[in-house]
């Protein structure tokens, strides 16, 4: 089975299986029939990404991600993380983060990670709060020396679009991550994860229906 670890559209899924993400919402309003009954049936993950975190409301944001978070369709719990560049002051980013962190311990599903220009705050926190759960940076397009970084400190590590542009860090780095540690996914783009997989299975030189099960043994190994 081709799984797609992340994507923000509820695409037809005949040949293959994906993860939808949904977004915790700021406002009271939004959070009371939140998720609403357009949500695909299939696998899910949720959290509250940085860029939508309420400073005001982060207490009822978190309170409803803690209760979807038990359901069984949710699979990981994200995506969460940290944003230089955009969302929320990165101190409360951070404490939101960490909350998160803990939310996925108590339920021992994994964590989807949104991370820019964070990567020494990333790295930190993991050694302060010690997860047990595995945790996959997603969309991953960063250099050779942050790559070995996370992945020496455990991470997983799944690629999407950027793989398909040749001279992308996506497409250097990956013959370089060890396969255990991988996934691929849509994000919000325009793109089919076959084409994804196909052009990883180029890449490494590797048979595509042994990639697909290799990635999808991976999915049962942390999501199981
Ligand atoms: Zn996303």
């Amino acid at each position: 089975m081709l799984i797609n670890i992340h994507t923000h559209n509820p695409e037809k899924q005949d040949t293959h299986q994906i993860i939808y993400n949904l977004i915790v919402p700021e406002t009271d309003e939004a959070l009371e029939t939140f998720p609403d009954e357009d949500v695909p049936s299939t696998w899910l993950s949720a959290g509250i990404h940085p860029w939508y975190i309420n400073e005001n409301n982060q207490k009822a944001q978190l309170d409803k991600l803690a209760k979807l978070a038990k359901y069984q369709e949710i699979k990981l719990i994200g995506e969460c993380g940290l944003d230089r560049l955009k969302g929320a002051a990165l101190p409360l980013q951070e404490e939101v983060f960490i909350k998160q962190i803990r939310i996925a311990e108590e339920v021992k599903k994994p964590l989807i990670i949104h991370c820019v220009k964070c990567f020494n705050e990333l790295i930190s926190i993991k050694k302060i709060v010690r997860p047990k759960v595995p945790m996959i940076l997603h969309g991953f397009n960063n250099n050779f020396h942050i790559a070995q970084a996370i992945l020496e400190r455990g991470f997983h590590i799944s690629l999407g679009a950027a793989l398909l542009n040749d001279n992308s860090n996506a497409a250097h780095l990956l013959p370089q991550i060890p396969l255990e540690k991988l996934f691929f996914e849509t994000d919000d783009k325009n793109i089919s994860i076959q084409e994804i997989y196909e052009k990883a299975s180029f890449i490494l030189k590797m048979p595509l229906d042994k990639l697909i099960d290799t990635i999808f043994a991976n999915y049962l190994e942390i999501c199981s």
